[in-house]
């Protein structure tokens, strides 16, 4: 039993003022692993006192100080990469692979940042005038269970880079992970009050730092529903906000595509991180005059999906990470056989051997139409929606009739169609001819996906508001 009792304020790691705890469940075999200590109002309060007092200092650090931190927050969270990496296995149900590619984005991100700061420039002119671009203030950031590190790392990073300090609540359910990230930080020396973290409920925590006037910033990850909530507390003192929210991603294959190559990448870009990500491919949108083709593919190629023991290395699919995501996904199988989609794989209950754990089938659907909950809502579990086309214009047209607009994927035998088609969807990143990913490229939504951008340049600048000083060369005469 792991006991998480502690949060991390003003440089200290100590026990909450709240009382309340909850249990964590190892989602691969549904056993209690461990509980955390939630914190409350009062403990979200003396984070933001903290935090903003150590803004007066922080925000005048040089980019050199600020780099040389990112840095060792890199090395420090790489010394902890092997543990990072079981503890997304067994706190969250990752299949090893895909806990490793977690943990390396996380690690990642601090170097990545740490080479745009060292570019970037604070000080322009515009005209005759100097512009700075100046931190914001605090950052309240909130994330989401299903990438844990990845997720604090996309927001400490950036937030830090422009000279920002911060209150992290992060997702309840990834107290180990939080743990570790939390330890990494003390280890890299990064000055008191700099970096807060608070474990608590969203209702609890995440409600006060989007109500707290004190904080500056909301830098949010989850659903859309939840990132409404917070747009609309944060605009009450006008509050900057970005936020990184759901997607229904569509997979457009083009009638020139070689399907033997693009359907086993259309099944990964699907079952991403067992489908429990933002961005992963749900819609498949195939010619119509090559859909039994595009069944028996499909068929295969989810057969080819190994399902079940997650330290396995050819493990892609892992447990979903709560009864309460089982519950959704079994809710959204039935619904599309009930609504008249056809089965091509999968379906309602547990892959056999598997009852023990939080386990869904792959699954997919044929004969979907766009306007089925199956097509327009985030399932957030391995189960994929094939939709045909007749024409190009008509595959762009589904595409993008979504409410949501995080990721595309397009497959085509012509690489130059592949980017005309890209070009026209309504996505923040489209992915031609493969599963790219660059780290330095923005990412975040069009419509209902969001608003604002992580990663690169373009996410540091989230944290920063320009200042521009008129006459700065003006003798007084
Ligand atoms: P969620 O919205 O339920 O919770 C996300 C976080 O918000 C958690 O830390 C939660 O405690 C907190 N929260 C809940 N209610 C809150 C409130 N009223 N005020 C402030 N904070 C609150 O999402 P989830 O179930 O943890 O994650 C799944 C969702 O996240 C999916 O919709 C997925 O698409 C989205 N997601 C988006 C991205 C992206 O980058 N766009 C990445 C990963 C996940």
């Amino acid at each position: 039993m792991h006991v998480f009792d502690k949060i991390y304020i003003n440089g200290q790691f100590v026990k909450p003022i709240g009382l309340e705890e909850l249990e964590l469940i190892n989602p691969a075999n549904k056993q209690v692993t461990g509980k955390v200590v939630l914190g409350n109002v009062e403990d979200t309060q003396l984070a933001i006192a903290a935090a903003k007092s150590a803004f007066k200092h922080f925000s005048k650090t040089t980019v050199q100080e600020r780099a040389d931190m990112l840095l060792r927050l890199h090395q420090s969270l790489l010394s902890r990469f092997d543990r990072l990496t079981e503890a997304t296995v067994e706190e969250y149900g990752a299949p090893v692979s895909v806990a490793r590619m977690l943990t390396q984005i996380a690690v990642d991100a601090f170097l990545h940042t740490k080479e745009d700061l060292e570019s970037y420039s604070f000080t322009r002119t515009a005209g005759k005038a100097k512009v700075r671009m100046e931190p914001i203030g605090v950052v309240g950031a909130i994330t989401p269970w299903n990438a844990n590190a990845t997720h604090l790392a996309n927001k400490i990073a950036p937030a830090l880079a422009a000279g920002c300090t911060l209150v992290v609540k992060p997702s309840e359910l990834s107290a180990a992970q939080t743990q570790l990230f939390a330890e990494a930080i003390h280890e890299a020396g990064i000055p008191a009050g700099v970096i807060n973290i608070v474990n608590g409920k969203g209702e609890v925590v995440g409600e006060e730092l989007t109500r707290h006037p004190d904080v500056g910033v909301m830098a949010f990850t989850g659903s859309t529903q939840v990132g409404k909530r917070i747009a609309a507390g944060a605009a009450a003192q006008l509050k900057r906000i970005t936020l990184e929210l759901g997607g229904k991603s569509p997979t457009v294959i083009l009638d020139d595509a070689d399907l033997s190559k693009a359907i086993p990448l259309a099944v990964r870009a699907g079952y991403i991180n067992s489908g429990q990500a933002c961005l992963a491919g749900t819609r498949v949108i195939v010619p119509a005059s090559r859909l039994q083709e595009v069944k028996q593919l499909m068929a295969s190629a989810i057969e080819a999906v190994q399902v079940g023991d997650l330290w396995d290395e050819a493990t892609l699919i892992g447990p979903m990470a709560s009864q309460k995501q089982y519950d959704t996904v079994q809710r959204y199988i039935r619904q599309a056989l009930e609504d008249g989609a056809e089965l091509v794989a999968g379906g309602p209950g547990s892959p056999e051997g598997l009852h023990t754990g939080y386990f869904v089938k792959p699954t997919v659907f044929a004969s979907v139409t766009n306007d089925m909950t199956i097509a327009r809502e985030e399932v957030f579990g391995p189960v994929l929606a094939i939709l045909t086309y007749q024409t190009e214009e008509e595959a762009i047209e589904i595409a993008n009739d979504t409410p949501y607009g995080l990721q595309a994927f397009v497959f085509s035998g012509s690489t130059e169609r592949g980017n005309r088609v890209a070009e026209q969807i309504v996505a923040g990143r489209i992915s031609v001819n493969g599963l790219h990913d660059e780290p330095k490229a923005p990412f975040g939504g069009f419509k209902q996906s969001g608003i604002g951008r992580e990663h690169g340049t373009y996410g540091i600048e989230e944290y920063l508001e320009p200042k521009a000083i008129l006459g700065h060369y003006a003798v007084l005469a």
